[in-house]
């Protein structure tokens, strides 16, 4: 059996206990780029990819693995961003999962249309649902009341009312509502606008004299869910058509549902008839959700994106970021992308860099807010005690005689920082690793270039090293 055809059936197997989705993300462009007695080595093309595999699915593969191999024993895992599938014989066909669609990252809203009768509404984003929506005490109630109208549209609260400042998640709630009802009654007939796109569309058929035929459309509606009604202000017109709408649709027991950035009766600009028809269902507001919320949110949004974040990231993330759900969410999107370009993982300090850059004023928790200058480290002692924090060993083990990979390779690599980057002599930096030889030194700093040449992820982690240390 050849590598390819050996991982094609390790990952049959392991359907057993991957969801296919899961499969399909993590294992695509992956393959067997080196096998010895009892080990597999896995090519990975990015380092989000290889946490996943061996951190999560390590007992996974190797049981899979062993199912076609009795002998194996470990699975190795190297970043190989090289990897080229479109030519590469050692490709997986992957047509055995097919049927299976790639789990779709999350966009914003999309615009795409369909059609209702001779007209169009904007679709929903079938990634907003109600079950992704995160809860806590600051949007239970409105998350509640969300709940009962997809199960009963137009029997519960009509119409709802939800509202809360920028980026709480009004949105996402609406479109949920949306997706649910469409979901458990596709017969029904459910139109999503924003009050922008509501006021725009109005003025276009005014001017081609076809304002009638406005009311055609949204009276169809069985679900009308209306964004951002505070856009209506001062849009007397417009303020005028709503109005006739939802009292048709109100009479006829259709649901309603509405947000805002504030309660009705604060929207300035609005009709009294429509405030007071705004008051007469359910009113409910959205909240900047709390720390344990927020933590919740990110793990949700990491697991919707299939990313794995180390834990003190998004503690730090949860901790700074408090004006929204969607800075939230962007700090986290951007600290991913801005990783997996540099080919590392986010850290507490690549974060509170991004951060600084986008509000300098702001203190943060949970990280040394000094002058960047303070974190450089500057002296050989220093670097041995960032580089024992860093690989998480001792530092007397780092400058102790021990053979031990786990402390040589840091040494070495300590060496080699000490040389080039703090410019130390061989013979300064001999002396202070308890008086090795200058040749010693240079081995190690050859050593470090040659395994970091091989191996994309020890290179990855000394870059990473070397930031930090701001080297
Ligand atoms: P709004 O409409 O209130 O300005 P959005 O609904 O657009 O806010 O929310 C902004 C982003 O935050 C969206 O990506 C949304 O999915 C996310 N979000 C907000 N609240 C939550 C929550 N409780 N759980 C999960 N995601 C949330
Ligand atoms: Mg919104």
């Amino acid at each position: 059996m050849d590598n390819r055809a050996l991982w094609e059936k390790t990952i049959t197997n392991l359907r057993e206990s991957i969801s296919k989705p899961q499969l399909i993300t993590w294992f695509k462009n992956t393959a067997i780029i080196g096998t010895s007695e009892d080990t597999l080595t896995v090519g990975i093309p990015n380092a989000l990819a290889e946490r996943q595999l061996a951190q999560k699915f390590n007992k996974q593969i190797l049981d899979a693995a062993k199912k076609e191999i009795k002998q194996i024993k470990t699975i190795a895992y190297r970043v190989d961003p090289t990897l080229d599938f479109k030519n590469d014989s050692r490709a997986v066909d992957f047509s055995f999962l097919k049927g299976e669609e790639k789990p779709k990252r999350r966009k914003l809203p999309n615009k795409a249309e369909v059609k209702i009768g001779e007209f169009r509404s904007v679709m929903l984003d079938e990634r907003y649902t109600l079950d992704n929506f995160v809860v806590g005490p600051d949007n239970r109630l409105a998350h509640a009341a969300a709940s009962a109208v997809a199960n009963n549209p137009g029997k519960n609260y009509n119409p709802l009312f939800i509202y809360g400042g920028v980026g709480m998640g009004k949105t996402h709630i609406l479109q949920g509502i949306g997706n649910a009802i469409s979901r458990k009654y596709p017969e029904k007939t459910v139109i999503y606008q924003t009050s922008e796109t509501f006021t725009n569309e109005l003025i276009g058929l005014i001017r081609k004299k076809k304002a009638e035929t406005f009311k055609e459309k949204y009276r169809k509606a069985d679900v009308l869910l209306i964004d951002d009604v505070q856009f209506f202000a001062k849009k007397e017109r417009t303020q005028e058509e709503f109005f006739h709408t939802f009292n048709a649709l109100y009479m006829a027991h259709k649901q309603i549902v509405l947000t805002a950035d504030r309660p009705p009766k604060e929207l300035a600009g609005l009709e009294d008839r429509l405030i007071s028809r705004f008051e007469q269902g359910m009113v409910v507001d959205v909240q900047l959700p709390d720390y344990e919320t927020r933590i919740a949110i990110l793990q949700e949004k990491c697991h919707q994106y299939g990313v794995l974040i180390p834990q003190d990231v998004l503690d730090f993330i949860a901790t700074n970021v408090t004006e929204s759900v969607r800075e939230l969410e962007g700090v986290l999107m951007q600290s991913i992308a801005e990783a997996e370009l540099e080919n590392t993982l986010p850290t507490v300090q690549s974060v509170a860099k991004r951060l600084k850059k986008t509000n300098k004023k702001k203190e943060l928790v949970g990280y040394k807010t000094q002058e960047d200058d303070a974190d450089m480290v500057k002296t050989l002692p220093e670097l041995t005690r960032r580089a024992a924090e860093f690989f998480e060993i001792d530092e007397k083990d780092i400058k102790g005689s021990s053979k031990k990979i786990k402390f040589v390779l840091p040494r070495q690599i300590i060496m080699s920082l000490a040389r080039e980057k703090l410019g130390y002599t061989l013979e300064e930096i001999g002396d202070y690793f308890g008086g090795r030889d200058h040749t010693t030194v240079l081995h190690a700093i050859k050593k470090v270039k040659t395994k970091c040449e091989e191996d994309k992820n020890l290179l990855r982690k000394v870059n990473a090293f070397k930031k930090e240390s701001k080297l």
